[in-house]
């Protein structure tokens, strides 16, 4: 079942891809498998998922050490700068870094393993009081912040769009985020780019591929309904 969810997504990204003209491999399916049990996540590397995505830093790191050396894991959800040193040898992008305090600790964590941690600026694109991230007017200031640290590499944004039933109300965000992305790049700073678009979940990530997404972070889709009352 789980494979055939997976190349349901699959289809509908090649779909979303061939009406916006972009290319299937400019655009990363994270399968985000926060709260599944490790035997589920091994199924999806079965059949070829190599990016999980998790959202919480111990969770991230008990399946890294379960699970196959070849995969990339990506730290999509809030991290606390008590938990950087937890993530920083197990991820290979932190997508939600909104604040230079974090930076400042990611900077120092992936200084003292001689690293340079990839990261992406989580921005609130809808300004959201429930939801985490820098607003727009505060990225560009944050991204020109953090490039001064050495130690820590900004490579794009991150959204998360609010909820809705039709994914249509989120396009305009979305479109939103790829200018601010746009606007940023035409900064040039220094040890900045804004390659990756992170956006895009269950509910709306075939619109954000067609608005520009290079990352979509995909979890009821491909692993069914979450059960957060078994993690209790
Ligand atoms: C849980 C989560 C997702 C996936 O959500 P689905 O709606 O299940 O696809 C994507 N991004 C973030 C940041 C998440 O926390």
């Amino acid at each position: 079942m789980l494979k055939e969810q997976l190349m349901q997504v699959e289809e509908n990204i090649r779909e979303a891809c061939k009406r916006s003209g972009r290319k299937r491999e400019d655009v990363t399916l994270i399968a985000v498998s926060k709260t599944k049990p490790v035997e589920m996540l091994q199924e999806a590397y079965a059949a070829g998922v190599r990016d999980f995505g998790e959202n919480k830093a111990q969770e991230l790191c008990e399946k890294y050490g379960q699970l196959p050396k070849d995969i990339r894991w990506h730290m999509i959800g809030h991290l606390q700068r008590n938990k950087v040193k937890q993530v920083i040898d197990s991820a290979c992008l932190i997508h939600s870094v909104d604040s230079y305090r974090l930076a400042e600790e990611i900077n120092i964590q992936a200084k003292k393993r001689s690293r340079v941690m990839p990261v992406l600026l989580e921005v609130n694109i809808a300004g959201e009081q429930t939801k985490f991230g820098v607003s727009k007017e505060d990225a560009m200031l944050l991204a020109e912040e953090i490039s001064k640290l050495d130690n820590i590499r900004i490579k794009g944004l991150m959204a998360v769009a609010p909820f809705t039933e039709d994914p249509e109300d989120n396009r305009q965000y979305f479109r939103e985020i790829r200018q601010l992305s746009v606007d940023i790049k035409n900064k040039t700073i220094d040890n900045v780019s804004m390659d990756i678009l992170s956006m895009g979940m269950t509910g709306d990530y075939m619109v954000a591929v067609e608005e520009g997404a290079t990352m979509v972070r995909v979890g009821t889709g491909i692993f069914g309904a979450r059960d957060y009352g078994r993690m209790q």
